[in-house]
């Protein structure tokens, strides 16, 4: 990849707020700078919104509600189309956009500009399906008319793993129903944020149906909007620990949330199973994202008879896997988003390996530029580990190995997380069984991704409320209206 294209793709971006359809500065000038986390250089300085600019942004929505919400829906829809398509003329840019600010291999960052652009062409399809209905009251007098609004403005916080695609989840689902928003994407990748508003724009989007404030103190700006009461609505996607401090703010003022929060993914082999295919899914489950995914297996638990077998597999695939820059050709294993990232995931390995597990392959940082991690198998992890109730949120795949089906099962479920299981099984029986039982609200049976914009992403326990994607998405931006009529 030539420098000078990584130049061009990130001056092509607006680094100002944008608010109320226009690209303005924030108060007083301030930025702060996006850092490429292969090399620790700065890409480039962005606007450092302050709580008057969240005020602001929040103003814009608020004032362009009213008519938003009287938009067709078809021509609602035909925005988000119009951005999909544009989204795909220029994903080679966005990707490398992506990879710049967040590290991801490029090919990867492909993939996460496809998937985010399908949001876009599904809640165009779901715009002009809201539903209602009409009833005949228990008595046969009264009819019951139900109709759905749009909740009213909302206010979108995005992380930094998934850039993109997780801004189009709610941003799609925001624009179908009906409200306007204000959307933050994390201090550490603004960019993809950034270069989205001015797609939308071009695609048609009105003036204040999004604004976009990129701040380095999002606790300070996000809570008086949260606070106000004039946004009905949060969905936040991120940490369970920051997603419990906004649902208290959200209390308050009684906010609609929908929370996707962070996950502890249990990968379920049991001896029955294609171990080929169980292997293919244990990388995908684990290195997709380099392990930065609230969805990557976190733990692997292995039915005695397979063990040795799959921990020996597993480790000469995670050997293989190229690790460099992400905009290298053929790269798998980019660097971790910050060096924080990579302490914790050091310290995980660490007091795993004290309290007896196995090094396999990897273990190490990897010295400097960059925030690097070899990508690490551990066997023999005790329950007591850290790693087996923290996110890991890097390229380790600790192994543990049972030997009954209830075993498995209460170890799977011994999380206060219930976001995503992963279970490889040949019967069909025990697949049923073990998913019904499995506590999480989306399990990949002998499959090693479920994210699917067609499908109800979210968790229980911990792990969130409410669900992204799939019929269901647009209704987390709609609210129910019952007219009683009197015949
Ligand atoms: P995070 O620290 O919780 O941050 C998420 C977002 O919240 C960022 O935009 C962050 O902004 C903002 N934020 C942090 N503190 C805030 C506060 N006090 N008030 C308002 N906003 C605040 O999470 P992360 O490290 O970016 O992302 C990783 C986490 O996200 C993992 O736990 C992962 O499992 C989870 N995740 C979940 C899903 C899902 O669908 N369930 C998907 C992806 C990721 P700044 O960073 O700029 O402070």
């Amino acid at each position: 990849m030539s420098a000078d294209r990584e130049t061009a793709v990130v001056e092509a971006v607006g680094k100002e707020l944008f608010i109320g359809g226009k690209w303005v500065p924030a108060t007083g000038g301030k930025t702060f700078p996006v850092l490429d986390p292969s090399t620790g250089a700065t890409l480039c300085e962005v606007a450092d919104a302050s709580p008057e600019d969240g005020k602001a942004a929040l103003d814009a929505a608020v004032a362009a509600q009213a008519d938003w919400a009287n938009h067709p829906p078809r021509e609602r829809g035909e925005i988000l189309r119009r951005a999909y398509d544009l989204l795909l003329a220029r994903a080679d840019d966005l990707a490398l956009l992506m990879t710049l600010e967040m590290g991801k291999p490029v090919a990867e960052a492909r993939g996460e500009i496809t998937y985010a652009a399908e949001f876009f062409r599904w809640f165009a399809e779901e715009a002009v399906r809201i539903d209602g209905g009409y009833a005949v009251a228990p008595n046969g007098v009264g009819r019951f008319l139900v109709t759905k609004q749009p909740v009213g403005p909302a206010i979108l916080i995005t992380p930094w793993n998934f850039p993109m695609a997780m801004g189009t989840r709610k941003i799609g689902p925001a624009v179908a129903a009906g409200c306007t928003s204000v959307i933050k994407p994390a201090a550490q990748t603004p960019l993809s944020m950034l270069a989205l508003a001015g797609i939308l724009a071009e695609a048609g989007l009105p003036e204040g149906v999004l604004n976009v404030v990129t701040t380095s103190s999002s606790g300070s700006v996000m809570e008086p909007m949260i606070r106000d009461g004039r946004a009905r609505k949060l969905s936040f996607t991120g940490s369970t620990a920051v997603g419990r401090k906004l649902l208290e703010q959200c209390a308050d003022k009684v906010l609609r949330t929908s929370m996707e929060l962070g996950g502890n993914a249990p990968f379920l082999v049991f001896d029955d199973a294609d171990l080929d295919a169980a292997i293919d899914g244990a990388m995908q489950a684990k290195m997709r994202n380099i392990g930065e995914a609230c969805t990557a297996a976190n733990r692997f638990y292995v039915q005695r008879g397979i063990a040795d077998e799959f921990a020996r597999r597993l480790t000469e695939r995670m050997e293989a896997l190229p690790m460099g820059r992400g905009t290298e050709d053929g790269v798998i294993v980019g660097p971790l988003i910050d060096r924080a990232a990579v302490e914790k995931v050091s310290s995980l390995v660490a007091d795993a390996a004290d309290r007896g597990a196995k090094v396999l392959t990897g273990g190490s940082t990897v010295d400097g530029p960059g925030n690097f991690y070899q990508a690490t198998v551990l066997t023999d992890v005790p329950p007591e580990a850290k790693l087996a109730s923290e996110e890991i949120f890097g390229p380790v795949a600790p192994i543990s190995v049972f030997d009954t089906e209830e075993e498995a099962v209460a170890a799977a479920n011994d999380t206060e997380y219930g976001l995503v299981s992963y279970l490889y099984t040949s019967d069909l029986k025990r697949a049923l069984r073990v998913s019904e039982r499995l506590e999480a609200g989306m399990i990949g049976l002998n499959q090693g991704i479920v994210s699917n914009p067609a499908a109800p992403f979210g968790g229980i326990k911990q792990s969130g409320l409410g669900r992204e994607g799939g019929t269901v998405g647009i209704d987390e931006f709609l609210e129910t209206k019952y007219i009683a009529v009197s015949l």
